[in-house]
């Protein structure tokens, strides 16, 4: 096979940013962040399992599937397939001069093809249209997913010029839900002898477990033809110019020109490895003419929640320094604290003024504060959301809240960490013993409670429409509605409206409005936000540099031993979550790190926990392994509860000084 075919992942790349193909195609010299770990990723993202059952739904068709054979052998056993006048391959290799692709699945049926991608995501096909606006063009969030199919009709009907050809999206069915318990268990993750992920079917695989298609084909032609015939791509290409000029850039091993935008704040090539070539800095010294101490300060990719970075940008726009009051516009919001806008300018003001202190809104804060009912509870929820749930008759991406933590200040400083859940079990679905539990833990007094963000409200109230919904009988039904209803904010797009009488203060609301640390260069992500924090508070720094965490006569612990926190290595705070065992012994990958690789699922229950509990449900572990890696999500866990509780005690130290 050439080395330099295009390939459909090739041309996704592009689209994300041309200039990244170069960088890519030189992996030696240029580090990337992104994950290449076949394995993490078919955990995180679900979509090896569903790639198979989909295949599974054509196994009445007699198909071939081509997936064990290298591209050569793939590309000729395909051609040979194609002889003849009905035929179902998946993995099928098709090759147009220098354009290659395995499509999914590829159904020929004389003169027509039928063409098959096959995507983890959900849609609903009562959505009309459902990847369309309503004034026309492509929904932002399935564009990629669009330009991927129109990429293999492109190469397919170049192949056959005098074929008809359809296209198609098999999506996850958000109107659907699943036929039988345990269908998820009976598609294990696994590694072949070359370290290869694959997905084992179980033999027990059955016509019922079939019987309700959890996928959907979505006929994308008219989206496909939109792409051809009206969207226009770099300097006014046309789709099919575009594919014929990127695909020549790559084979001739040529670089685009960097064009940067806010597309650049996640760009994989920026990666921390000193060894090799940055790409990141590469594009801006190129085209933005960074020096070196330029990378050392906030640029305008920093500025929190800026949405005008890509029009300052191409504009020339690339440092705080260069922005004025009138590109940023401060002013209130009519809530307490700073609004989005006066937080940015704070952020922009501290990077002009080089000026490196945290800043407190005292007052403000103090306002809160005096409201705050004791003992505080602090609590964090590890969740997942099994692409192919766990019981019969729940939806795809089945809400699963696995684990909880619970720590409790007192008023007289005194800190517990009183309670912990965590469920590891096999195709068990925790959730209504995890309310169950958390009530109790929760409702032995009226303090106030806080979460880190919308996580915790979002998931209660997942589990409060699956309890309503339930028709199992469940004994405190009514308690378990109250309760949830009691600490939540009603979703956004409920009928019915709450907000409860002890409904949970979000901590990263306080965040935002109130403190601000140029160490966390604008983000108020608590990974960010901690050992800022940490790094910045005597309080703190007298308080944990000793081992008093799970100490006899120290803080309560259910899960450590006289624990130092605060550790200090070249002069500088050990990012507390580097101290944490790793949830992954057997790969060479740290919890962060993995955290960090799949930002983007966060709602799907992305990150190390999540992940950890999707090996513990799709992969073959020993009870040994089962049990190291429940201690250390237990850690992982109890470490969240306890950074909240840090920074509101450093918080409340910093409120007394004058
Ligand atoms: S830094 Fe920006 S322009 Fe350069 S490759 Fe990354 S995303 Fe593209």
């Amino acid at each position: 096979m050439k080395e330099r075919y295009f390939t459909k992942s090739k041309f996704s790349l592009s689209m994300e940013c041309p200039t990244k193909l170069y960088y890519a195609s030189k992996p030696n010299e240029y580090a990337s962040t992104k994950s290449d770990d076949q394995f993490l990723k078919a955990l995180a993202e679900g979509g090896f399992q569903i790639g198979q059952l989909a295949k599974c739904y054509y196994r009445d068709s007699n198909p071939i599937d081509l997936s064990d054979l290298s591209n050569d052998d793939a590309a000729y056993k395909t051609s040979e397939l194609l002889l003849r006048d009905e035929v179902v391959i998946f993995e099928a290799v098709i090759i147009h001069n220098n354009l290659f692709l395995r499509a999914d699945i590829l159904v020929k049926k004389n003169n027509h093809f039928r063409i098959i991608e096959v995507k983890s995501s959900s849609a609903n096909p009562n959505d009309q249209p459902v990847f369309m606006k309503k004034r026309g063009g492509i929904l932002s969030d399935w564009l990629p997913y669009i330009h991927d199919i129109a990429f293999q009709k492109l190469v397919l009907q170049n192949a056959f010029e005098n074929s008809t050809i359809s296209a198609y999206l098999m999506l996850l069915d958000k109107t659907s839900t699943c036929p039988t318990d345990g269908l998820n268990q009976k598609f294990k993750i696994s590694l072949d002898t070359n370290g290869r992920t694959k997905i084992i079917v179980s033999k027990s695989l059955s016509d019922e477990d079939l019987s309700r298609k959890l996928l959907r084909e979505f006929n994308v032609d008219d989206e496909i033809n939109y792409v051809y015939n009206v969207e226009k791509y770099k300097d006014g290409m046309s789709f099919d110019q575009y594919v014929s000029y990127i695909a020549n850039m790559h084979v001739n091993s040529e670089k685009v020109y960097p064009i940067p935008g806010k597309v650049c704040a996640k760009c994989e090539f920026n990666s921390p490895d000193s060894n090799t070539l940055n790409g990141f800095r590469e594009c801006w010294a190129e085209a933005c003419n960074f020096k070196n101490s330029d990378f050392e300060k906030q640029s305008i990719l920093d500025v929190w929640y800026y949405t005008k970075k890509d029009e300052l940008i191409h504009n020339g726009i690339y440092r705080p320094i260069q922005l004025n009051e009138n590109d940023i516009n401060p002013k209130p919001d009519n809530k307490a604290g700073w609004s989005r806008s006066e937080r940015q300018w704070l952020q922009v003001q501290k990077a002009q003024n080089n000026d490196q202190t945290d800043c407190l809104d005292k007052d403000g804060l103090s306002f809160k504060v005096d409201k705050w009912v004791y003992p505080l509870h602090f609590i964090d929820f590890e969740t997942a959301m099994p692409a192919i749930p766990l019981n019969k008759d729940a939806p795809p991406y089945q809400p699963i809240a696995f684990q909880f933590s619970h720590h409790v200040l007192h008023q007289n400083g005194k800190i517990e960490h009183v309670d912990q859940f965590i469920n590891n079990e096999i195709g068990v679905n925790p959730n209504i013993n995890f309310v169950r539990t958390l009530m109790l833990s929760l409702n032995r007094d009226s303090g106030t409670i806080f979460r880190y963000h919308n996580h915790e409200n979002t998931y209660l109230n997942f589990i409060y429409r699956e309890i309503f919904n339930s028709k199992d009988h469940i004994e405190d039904k009514e308690a378990l509605l109250d309760f949830i209803k009691s600490i939540t904010q009603s979703p956004s797009d409920s009928i019915e409206k709450w907000t409860g009488d002890r409904c949970m203060v979000d901590l990263c609301y306080l965040v935002q409005r109130y403190y601000y640390d140029p160490a966390t260069k604008g983000s108020t992500s608590i990974k960010k936000v901690f050992p800022a924090i940490l790094q910045r508070s005597t309080f703190l720094r007298d308080k944990y540099t000793k081992p008093i965490y799970g100490a006899t006569d120290g803080i309560s612990s259910l899960n450590f031993k006289n624990m130092q926190w605060l550790q200090n290595k070249n002069g500088k705070i050990i990012d507390p979550y580097q101290l944490l065992p790793p949830l992954f012994t057997d790969i060479d990958i740290t919890n962060k790190d993995i955290d960090l690789l799949f930002p983007d699922i966060e709602i799907k229950g992305g990150g190390a926990a999540s992940i950890a509990y999707l090996r513990m449900q799709f992969s073959s572990m020993t009870p040994i392994e089962r049990e190291a890696l429940t201690n250390a999500l237990l850690k992982y866990c109890e470490l969240d509860t306890l950074a909240m509780v840090m920074i509101v005690e450093a918080w409340l130290d910093m409120l007394k000084q004058t």
